[in-house]
């Protein structure tokens, strides 16, 4: 029986659960942060999608899967269905969407920082919170930036400074080849930093065959106002936190003070300046980094 429009238009206002182009059946958007299943949620998404007649589930560019053309009526046994295997309902308007991050240091060898973690925190505080516009939040664990993050509205990456010892420098100059920025260089046998083209990524620290180079603990990069779509945008820098537990303290004080000032029916990345995101910087600045004032 054909779905009256009205109950299309309810169903579309929040929660993941997606109508298309038929105006007769949904997709039904999952949340999976960072798109990590247990085998036996992966099995359970497959039988509720065999048991339901779905021919195929879609796995999305944000790390989650989409369950197309589910009949109205069939929407929530097949969602009760899916929460018996721990799999729930994504998000999909103007709320906080699936988070996204990179493996980080469970596998990657350039990770800086632990980005499960970190994603489970996130993910437990923020996800589905209704806003005033959709917030995309994404965590890379290097400046690589695998998830995109510097696209998001919020992202976070994970940064390492070498820091040098000159003194036992052997000036084999392994780590200038290694710099993909080419923010080191020799002069007089001595390793030159260049703190402007250097990016934080660390890699020349694993690089030096004598264990010279030091790493730094990891910061975590905070970028505001990120847009992916026909007009990109990078995120403005917003702060460097050196601590899994500050940068969760951060990411809070900017869904509130997004949830507070950002208007319905614009990008965030539009509304930065009419936010005053300048003075909300400072703000954060003298919280998290008093002594940099
Ligand atoms: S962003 Fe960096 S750490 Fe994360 S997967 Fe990509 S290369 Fe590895
Ligand atoms: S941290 Fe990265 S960008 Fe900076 S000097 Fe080392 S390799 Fe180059
Ligand atoms: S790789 Fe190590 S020893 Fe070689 S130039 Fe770099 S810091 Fe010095």
């Amino acid at each position: 029986m054909p779905v009256k429009s009205d109950i299309f238009d309810h169903l579309n206002q929040r929660g993941g659960i997606i109508p298309e182009l038929d105006k007769q059946s949904f997709t039904l958007r999952l949340r999976i942060p960072g798109g990590l299943l247990t085998p036996d949620q992966l099995l359970g998404v497959g039988r509720v999608a065999r048991k339901f007649g779905v021919e195929k589930v879609h796995l999305t560019t944000r790390q989650t899967m989409e369950i197309p053309h589910i009949p109205l009526e069939k929407v929530p046994p097949l969602l009760k269905a899916l929460e018996k295997s721990g799999v729930f309902l994504g998000a999909e308007h103007e709320e906080i969407v699936n988070i996204t991050a990179c493996p980080g240091n469970d596998r990657c060898r350039l990770s800086n920082i632990n980005t499960e973690h970190l994603l489970m925190r996130l993910d437990k505080n923020h996800f589905g919170r209704d806003m005033p516009t959709r917030i995309r939040i994404a965590i890379s664990a290097c400046p690589n930036g695998c998830t995109s993050e510097r696209l998001s509205e919020i992202g976070i990456t994970g940064l390492r400074e070498p820091i040098r010892n000159e003194g036992l420098c052997t000036g084999c100059g392994t780590c200038t080849n290694t710099c993909k920025e080419r923010a080191i260089s020799m002069v007089n046998g001595s390793l030159v930093l260049d703190t402007v083209l250097c990016v934080l990524c660390g890699m020349c620290i694993e690089s030096c065959p004598f264990h010279i180079l030091k790493g730094s603990d990891p910061y975590y990069l905070i970028t505001i106002g990120g847009r992916r779509g026909r007009h990109m945008v990078q995120g403005r820098e917003l702060i460097q936190v050196n601590s899994e537990d500050a940068a969760v303290l951060v990411v809070e004080r900017v869904v509130d003070w997004i949830y507070r000032y950002a208007y319905s029916g614009k990008n965030l990345t539009d509304q930065l300046d009419a936010m005053k995101f300048k003075e909300f910087k400072e703000t954060i600045l003298r919280e998290f980094q008093p002594s940099m004032e």
